[in-house]
C-alpha cells in the first residue's frame, strides 16, 4: 500500500504491473471510507486474494450524493456538444488502457482475457461514443396545437441518478448506463458489485484524465445491504438503474419508493431457445452453445431453456453435446485457448452444483458435465459444463435461473406448444427461435413473451439495439435511442401567443 493507503501497485497474473486505486472516487478524488469497511476481492481461478478496497456506507453514499448535486447544477447547463467530447474524450482512453482494463477484469472476474480484451472492454468505448453522439441530438418537438399558443417540449435531465451494476460485466455494465446519463446531462453515484471492486476504480482515473468536472460521476464499492441499499433509498438521488437479480430488484423498488424514484431494471431470465425441425441444426447447436456457455453462464439473457421439437431431439442433442465438448475449454482464464474461466465466487459455484444435485434428485438425465472441475491447479471455482436432458417443466432446474454453465433441454411437439411452454415462466428477458421458415420465425417473434427475440442465433446483443425485458425481467430499456427515455424527463411550455382574459 502507498502511504495515503489509496493505492497499491500490482503485478496481474499475466505479469501486467499497474496501480490499482483502492479507495471511493467522489468529486474526482480517491478518498477513505467514513464507514472504515473494507471489501476483499478475490482471484476467483486460485482463490487467492488480489487486494482490499474501500466500502460505502451510508455516509460515504450521503457524500457522494451532496458531491453530485452539487456538479448536477452546472453539468445541465454545459453545452451539449462539450457534454458528447468529454465521453469521447473517454472512450478513447478506454481504447488507450484497454490492457489494464482487460487484465482487470479477467483477474478479479475469471471471466478469460481473449473476451475481456476483444469484447468487453471495446463495448465500453463503443458504447460511450454511441452515446457521446446522442449529446446534442436530444430535440424537443413543437406542437402546433392552432395560433393562439405555441407550445414545444425539452428533454431535460432528470439530477443525479444512481446507478447499481452486477459483477458479470463489471465494466460494460456501467458504460451501458453511465452512457445514456452522462449524454443526457445528469450526474451519477455508481456503485459496483461487491464481488468485483477493481475495475470501475480504474475507470475511476479515466474519468478525471478525460476531464470531467468533480462529482459528474462518482464511483463507489459497497455492499448491497449498505450502500447499495442507501443509494436506492436516498431522497437526494432522482433516478435508480439497476441490473442484478430479480430478488435484489424488488428490494430496490421498494427502498425507491421514499421519493418515488424513476425507475429501470433489468433482472433475472430463463430465456427459452426453440428448436423447429426445419432449422439448420449445426447452427442451431452452435448458437445454443454460445447462448448457455459464454461468459460462465453469467449472463442475464443466458437462452438457459432449450426446446427442441421431437422429429429433431435426438439429433439436436448429439450436436448440441458435440460442440459443447469441441468448444468449451474449461481452464485458466489468462490461457488463449480458454472459452470457460471459474464462476466468479465461491458463492456462485456453490449455487450451480446445488442445481447439479436439484436436477439428478429430481430425476432429470445428466447428459453432460455434473462436477467442479479440478484441473487448473486443484483450486478455483470451475465447473464443467453441464446439460440436463428429459427435464419436465415442473422441475426446479427448468424454471430458476441457475447462472452457471447449466443448460436443460426439454421436447415439445407443436409450436403452438413450444410458444406455451416459452411463455410458462415468470421472466421474459431474452428468447431464440431456429427455424428455416420465415413466416414461421416472425409469428412465433411475435408471440413470446420476451423484451428481445433472436431469430436464428442467441445472444448476439448490441448497443445499438434496445435491451431489457417483460414480466419479473425487468422494466425500462437499456442501450439503443430506446436507452435515452430513461434518462430524460420531458418538459412540456405552453406560450399564450394571445388568449386574453
Ligand atoms: P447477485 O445475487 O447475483 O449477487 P444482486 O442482484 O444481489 O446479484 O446484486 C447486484 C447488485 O445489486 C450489486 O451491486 C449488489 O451490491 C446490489 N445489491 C444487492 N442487494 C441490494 C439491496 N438490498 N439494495 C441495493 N442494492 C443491492
Amino acid at each position: 500500500m502507498s502511504s495515503d493507503n489509496l493505492s497499491i501497485e500490482l503485478t496481474a497474473p499475466n505479469g501486467h504491473k499497474y496501480t490499482q486505486p483502492t479507495g471511493l472516487f467522489i468529486n474526482n478524488e480517491f478518498v477513505t471510507s467514513r464507514s472504515g469497511e473494507k471489501i476483499t476481492s478475490i482471484n476467483p481461478t486460485d482463490e487467492s486474494e488480489i487486494t482490499s478496497v474501500h466500502a460505502a456506507g451510508a455516509e460515504d453514499v450521503d457524500i457522494a450524493v451532496a458531491a453530485a448535486r452539487k456538479a448536477f447544477k452546472t453539468w445541465r447547463d454545459i453545452v451539449p456538444t462539450e457534454r458528447g467530447e468529454l465521453m469521447l474524450k473517454l472512450a478513447d482512453l478506454v481504447d488507450k488502457h484497454r490492457t489494464t482494463l482487460a487484465t482487470i477484469e479477467t483477474w478479479d472476474n475469471g471471466k478469460p482475457y481473449t473476451v475481456s480484451s476483444t469484447e468487453d472492454v471495446p463495448e465500453v468505448a463503443s458504447c460511450l461514443r454511441y452515446y457521446a453522439g446522442y449529446a446534442d441530438k436530444l430535440h424537443g418537438t413543437v406542437i402546433d396545437t392552432g395560433p393562439a399558443k405555441l407550445a414545444y417540449t425539452l428533454r431535460e435531465p432528470l439530477g443525479v441518478c444512481g446507478q447499481i451494476i452486477p459483477w458479470n460485466y463489471p465494466l460494460a455494465m456501467a458504460a451501458w448506463k453511465l452512457g445514456p446519463a452522462l449524454a443526457c446531462g445528469n450526474c451519477v453515484v455508481l456503485k459496483a458489485a461487491e464481488q468485483t471492486p477493481l475495475s470501475i476504480l480504474y475507470f475511476g482515473t479515466l474519468i478525471k484524465e478525460a476531464g470531467f468536472p468533480p462529482g459528474v460521476v462518482n464511483l463507489l464499492n459497497g455492499y448491497g445491504k449498505v450502500a447499495g441499499n442507501a443509494i436506492a433509498g436516498h431522497e437526494g438521488i432522482d433516478k435508480i438503474a439497476f441490473t442484478g437479480s430479480t430478488a435484489t430488484g424488488r428490494q430496490i423498488m421498494k427502498a425507491a419508493a421514499v421519493n418515488l424514484k424513476n425507475i429501470t431494471l433489468e433482472t433475472g431470465g430463463k430465456s427459452p431457445l426453440l428448436v423447429f425441425e426445419d432449422a439448420d441444426l449445426e447452427q442451431a447447436a452452435k448458437w445454443a452453445h454460445i447462448g448457455i456457455m459464454s461468459n460462465q453462464g453469467q449472463i442475464c439473457t443466458a437462452t438457459s431453456r432449450v426446446l427442441v421439437q421431437e422429429g429433431c431431439y435426438d439429433r439436436f442433442v448429439d450436436m448440441f453435446k458435440k460442440t459443447i465438448g469441441e468448444t468449451s475449454k474449461v481452464g485458466d482464464p489468462f490461457q488463449e485457448e480458454t472459452f470457460q474461466g471459474p464462476q466468479v465466487t465461491k458463492a456462485q459455484f456453490e449455487r450451480v452444483l446445488g442445481y447439479i444435485e436439484s436436477g439428478k434428485s429430481e430425476g432429470a438425465t445428466l447428459a453432460m458435465g455434473g462436477t467442479a472441475y479440478k484441473d487448473v491447479g486443484g483450486k478455483g471455482f470451475f465447473v464443467e459444463p453441464t446439460m440436463f436432458t428429459g427435464v419436465k417443466d415442473s422441475m426446479k432446474i427448468y424454471r430458476e435461473e441457475v447462472f452457471g454453465p447449466f443448460v436443460v433441454v426439454s421436447s415439445f411437439k407443436t409450436e403452438e406448444e413450444a410458444v406455451a411452454k416459452a411463455n410458462d415462466t415468470t421472466y421474459g428477458l431474452g428468447s431464440a427461435v431456429f427455424t428455416q421458415d420465415i413466416t414461421k420465425a416472425h409469428r412465433v417473434a411475435r408471440n413470446i413473451e420476451a423484451g428481445m427475440v433472436w431469430i436464428n442465433s442467441s445472444n448476439d446483443s448490441d448497443f445499438r439495439i434496445p435491451f431489457g425485458g417483460v414480466k419479473q425481467s425487468g422494466i425500462g430499456r437499456e442501450l439503443g435511442e430506446a436507452g435515452l427515455a430513461a434518462y430524460t424527463n420531458t418538459k412540456s411550455v405552453h406560450v399564450n401567443m394571445g388568449t386574453r382574459l
